[in-house]
């Protein structure tokens, strides 16, 4: 990403500031929220390209602040936001248009984060086609990779699974970032690859497995239980036969019910350790942990080890889901791996869905579950509990 992209939120509300910054976040953007704006000139460096301005604040204004941004010459776009009347709002505008500045939009409180996404994803050109940044490669030495797994500079992103017949979001995936401090957010194909190389996935994935199993406890509300949470588990964890009694010890020591995990493995890895595997998966479900093999299809001669496979779970994976109104071959997969899931009693899910043409496709032919962009991007911890709190909002008025 170009580094003329940073946000900058002005908004006396700090919870707004960091629900803003969170999603700007979450679709790979950096962003910067103070609640004073008394530290814009600090604040106000050439790389912000789009400054969200709350318009009442209690000690300088959204209207003296539009002031100050004309007198420091910002090119920023800028998106008023506010609860207050549409008049108002429309002064607003009208004086920083005399004011040479560039207004990108406005945001009506209270607003929902579909909103908040689409405004920042439309101004933000890059987002539409990028979620996540290239991988700055020569920059990260194995070291810096060490000293944040110390220094716990990994963080989850949480995008939700929804039961396409209920449409309920009934599962949440976790999937990992990386909150680098000079770089920002950085997504799985920054470290993943890096770790594997390195010998330490093992470590990474322990570490992401109780933060998971920690944070799953927080979208439990007003008494419904906390969605199904599934992590993903490397190969190298799985050559370990102790690895299910660590994993029952960990998620006792959260209390989350074993049937309330999903471990995603992918198609490959199954693969490459097919006997440590087969003991350790078949142990996990055992203890009643769900199974679920991920990027299937992507994989080869997986048809005939499904079968010895104690999953309940099979996850198409979004390259066929993608192309499957392009692609007949790819098409007939997503409709074979339906069937076959099913004829083996698994429940079959459909990664990476963006449309609704896909979504309607999908549920014609019995797909169980979705998950992808055309519901939520993965979200960090606080967007993912507004996320799900919205939908069940909706479910409930439906
Ligand atoms: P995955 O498990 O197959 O995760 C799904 C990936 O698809 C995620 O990429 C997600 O952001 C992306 N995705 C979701 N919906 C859509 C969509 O509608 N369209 C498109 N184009 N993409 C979508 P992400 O987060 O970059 O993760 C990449 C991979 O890194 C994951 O693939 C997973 O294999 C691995 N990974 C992530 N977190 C962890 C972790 O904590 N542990 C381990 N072992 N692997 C992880
Ligand atoms: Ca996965
Ligand atoms: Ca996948």
């Amino acid at each position: 990403m170009a580094n003329a992209d940073r946000i900058l939120v002005i908004d006396d509300d700090r919870d707004i500031g960091e629900l803003i910054a969170a999603t700007a976040e979450s679709l790979g953007l950096r962003c910067t929220a103070t609640t004073d704006a008394a530290e814009l000139p600090g604040l106000l460096t050439p790389e912000v390209s789009l400054i969200l301005l709350d318009l009442m604040m209690p000690r300088m204004d959204g209207i003296e602040v539009l002031r100050l941004l004309g007198q420091l010459g910002s090119t920023a776009g800028v998106v008023l936001m506010s609860g207050i009347s549409k008049r108002v709002m429309e002064t607003a505008e009208k004086l920083a248009r005399t004011l040479n500045l560039t207004i990108a939009g406005h945001l009506t409180k209270p607003f929902r984060l579909a909103e908040l996404e689409d405004l920042l994803r439309g101004h933000i050109p890059q987002v539409k086609s990028a979620p996540a940044r290239p991988c700055p490669q020569v920059e990260v030495r194995d070291e810096d990779l060490r000293s944040a797994l110390r220094n716990r500079e990994f963080v989850l992103f949480y995008q939700p699974q929804i039961d396409i017949a209920s449409g309920e979001a009934e599962g949440l995936e976790a999937l990992a970032r990386w909150r680098h401090p000079r770089l920002g957010l950085l997504p799985p194909d920054c470290f993943i690859p890096r770790f594997e190389a390195m010998g330490e996935m093992d470590t990474f994935c322990w570490l992401m497995a109780d933060q998971g199993l920690e944070e799953a406890r927080r979208f439990a509300s007003n008494g419904r239980p906390a969605p199904r949470i599934a992590l993903n588990v490397s190969v190298q964890s799985l050559k370990d036969l102790k690895f299910p009694d660590t994993f029952i010890g960990l998620a006792g020591k959260h209390s989350i019910p074993a049937e309330r995990i999903t471990v995603e493995i992918t198609e490959s890895c199954l693969m490459q350790e097919p006997s440590s595997a087969l003991d350790v998966l078949t142990r996990l479900r055992m203890k009643n942990v769900q199974l679920s093999i991920d990027d299937f299809g992507t994989g080869y001669a997986m048809m005939q080890h499904l079968v010895n496979i104690p999953a309940n779970e099979l996850k198409i994976d979004k390259v066929f889901v993608g192309n499957m109104h392009t692609n007949s071959s790819d098409r007939v997969l997503v409709e074979k791996t339906i069937e076959i899931g099913h004829e083996l009693g698994m429940t079959v899910t459909a990664e990476g869905v963006e449309t609704q043409a896909q979504l309607d496709f999908l549920r014609r032919k019995g797909c169980d579950r979705a998950q992808g962009f055309l519901f939520s991007r993965p979200l960090p911890l606080e967007a993912a509990n507004e996320w799900l709190k919205g939908r069940r909002g909706r479910a409930a008025q439906a």
